[in-house]
């Protein structure tokens, strides 16, 4: 329910013809005021600088400073006013619930933000789909019919699925999902480019938000003993685990990328074996991404229950399985590389991949793509002169 403060600011802001702010944006408001008075927090993550150089929040604000949370927990379990204060000011979960809009909001094509409604549902229908495709290629393409899913076949993946024919399944996919990630991110970096100061990107600034993204910065605390997850009792357990499972994605990624140059630039085609590069960075990356992700789940489940938006729990969850069954199925196909046991590891492999590529503008990984934007325009903004000229910044 929006208070009366809020419903106040609305009318004010619909009469200067100003965008009006949904009910997580007000809220995000509300409670950006009270910390404003207390400024308790200030040394935890970079949302407090950020907010000591507004006294009001306009809707790119509040878009820009939600992306900046990381949503640690630590201003939760340090606020005197947290529920069940009259006050009730519970950060995390106030900024969880504006980026959900975020990613809504700026999606490309827009009709498709629904999808961030009931995404653990769109990643399991994403998944049954790229599991029928491969399944029905694979029996349709050699003439044996459903035996050819238990036959260990000549000449390896490509004896399934014709290189080529992967290429051209994938390739347009993955090109879809870097333009509607890149599509919607820009947009939202226009929208808060002007409330950031407007300055342009520098080398610094660059420097400095890229170190903040590679290593997680904002998930230490502010101090380096970690951030929250079930309790108040400090961990760098989610900060490990994030760790293992962005390089793990990172180096499955770089293992594609160099079999890619390989196959067209050195008329080498897979399959690779070790200790060729390929498999040393997919066999890395894959262990990787298993064990991080295997953490993150385990975390979740037992995540507190004020930390976040509830409603999005159907969406990390999802988004930390499906990188978990892409990584531990490509684990698995090596094992059974020359077995009948192939052609449906890769039935399966090939059709997770496939759903991640499909929902990646439309699922958990779009808070990567939003909150390192969040970060070059903080590392921006920083630089310029405080614009109200009280607090350090
Ligand atoms: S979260 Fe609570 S303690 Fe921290 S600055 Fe805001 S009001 Fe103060
Ligand atoms: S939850 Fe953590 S990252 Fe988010 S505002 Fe609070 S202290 Fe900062």
């Amino acid at each position: 329910m929006q208070t009366l403060e809020a419903l106040t600011r609305d009318a004010k802001a619909l009469a200067n013809g100003d965008i009006v702010l949904s009910a997580p944006e007000s809220e995000v408001a509300r409670q950006l005021q009270i910390c404003n008075a207390c400024r308790y927090c200030e040394g935890f993550c970079a949302v407090f600088p950020a907010m000591t150089r507004r006294l009001e929040f306009g809707k790119a604000d509040i878009h820009f400073i939600a992306n900046l949370c990381h949503n640690c927990g630590a201003c939760l379990h340090a606020c005197q006013y947290a529920p069940p204060h009259e006050f009730a000011v519970n950060i995390p979960q106030a900024m969880a619930q504006v980026r959900g809009q975020t990613y809504a909001d700026y999606a490309w094509p827009p009709a498709l933000g629904q999808l961030y409604q009931r995404n653990g549902l769109t990643l399991a229908l994403a998944l049954v789909a790229g599991l029928t495709l491969f399944l029905l290629l694979a029996v349709g393409l050699h003439g044996q019919g459903v035996s050819a899913l238990w036959q260990s076949p000549a000449g390896g993946f490509y004896g399934i699925f014709p290189h080529n024919l992967l290429v051209g399944l994938f390739a347009p996919v993955f090109l879809f999902a870097v333009l509607a990630l890149g599509l919607g991110v820009r947009r939202f970096w226009r929208d808060v480019t002007p409330a950031t100061s407007g300055a342009p990107l520098s080398a610094p600034a660059t420097a400095e938000a890229t170190d903040a993204v590679l290593r997680l910065k904002y998930l230490d605390g502010g101090h380096g003993d970690g951030c929250h997850n079930e309790d108040d009792a400090y961990t760098l357990s989610r900060r490990r685990m994030h760790h293992l499972t962005f390089y793990g994605f990172l180096l499955c990624f770089a293992a594609t990328s160099v079999a890619t140059l390989y196959h067209y630039l050195l008329a080498l085609p897979a399959p690779y074996d070790l200790p060729s590069l390929p498999k040393l960075l997919g066999g890395l990356g894959g262990i990787s991404l298993a064990i991080g992700t295997a953490g993150l789940w385990r975390l979740n489940l037992r995540r507190h229950p004020q930390h976040g938006d509830a409603a999005q729990k159907p969406m990390d969850r999802a988004f930390i399985a499906l990188l978990f069954l892409t990584a531990t199925s490509g684990l698995a196909l090596w094992a059974a590389r020359g077995t009948p046991a192939l052609p449906l590891l890769l039935c399966l492999h090939l059709g997770a991949v496939m759903a991640l590529f499909a929902t990646l503008p439309y699922g958990k990984f779009a808070h990567g793509i939003f909150r390192t934007a969040s970060l070059l325009r903080h590392a921006v903004e920083k630089r310029q002169p405080n614009p109200i000229g009280l607090g350090a910044d």
